[in-house]
């Protein structure tokens, strides 16, 4: 069993605005243009490269300059971000964020993201959060604009690392947001929902139809997700 967590509403809430501060940061440096946090809008669901490309317009770089500066944008992004991450973010734990990846990794499930972060601001917010232990590898927001085409990324990993193939039905999509769903729908995998992101009710993430939608990750561990689990792991196994 393979899960595919997103960052930012799911395993941390609440955060200052770091990695906004970074984004604004990087757009001074690379482009030359002066964006505030507060200009850029919602969010929740959107890849770091989304949000770069809507903040740039905005702020009037020609679409022709984007992409080339792009590559330098997100290495200056995760610089600014080392300046602005708060030493400790464990007070923006989402409830029983812990005690449920160590219920995860107790029953042998591998855990590894998909999220629309860059990936260096990725894994320093994990580790300034003590959670970047917990997974293995990911696919971020540097990597693609389209959340879709995250997941698929994750699994290709997956199944490189440890040399078997995964049913996608033992995979779970787990996010905040109907971006978090639909990317795991579109990728044919499984989708579980919670609600402690800044922006999507239980309700409205429930009329996405998620395998599961959740008031917060704690309630995880009551699923039924591991007795088919276990015999998915080993008739999966890649033969050859
Ligand atoms: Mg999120």
């Amino acid at each position: 069993m393979l899960f595919l967590f997103d960052i930012d509403g799911t395993l941390l809430h609440g955060m200052p605005p770091a990695h906004r501060m970074a984004l604004c940061d990087a757009a001074e440096e690379i482009y030359g243009v002066k964006p505030l946090p507060r200009h850029l809008g919602k969010t929740a669901g959107l890849t770091d490269s989304v949000i770069a490309r809507r903040m740039l317009l905005d702020a009037g770089v020609p679409p022709e300059e984007i992409v080339p500066g792009l590559h330098a944008f997100y290495a200056a992004a995760a610089d600014a971000y080392e300046r602005h991450v708060p030493s400790d973010l464990c007070p923006y734990y989402t409830p029983h964020v812990v005690e449920t990846l160590e219920w995860l990794r107790e029953q042998g499930a591998l855990l590894a993201l998909v999220t629309g972060n860059i990936e260096r601001i990725a894994w320093r917010k994990l580790a300034a959060a003590g959670l970047d232990a917990y997974f293995l590898f990911g696919a971020f927001g540097d990597e693609a604009e389209s959340r879709d085409e995250l997941p698929p990324k994750a699994v290709r990993r997956a199944e490189q690392r440890f040399e078997r193939a995964f049913s996608r039905d033992a995979v779970y999509v787990v996010g905040d947001t109907p971006a978090d769903i639909a990317c795991g729908v579109n990728s044919q995998l499984r989708t579980i929902a919670v609600a402690t992101g800044p922006e999507h009710s239980l309700a409205e993430l429930s009329n996405c139809h998620p395998d599961f939608a959740l008031h917060d990750l704690g309630e995880l561990s009551s699923l039924p997700l591991f007795g088919e689990a276990s015999a998915d792991m080993s008739a999966n196994t890649r033969a050859g």
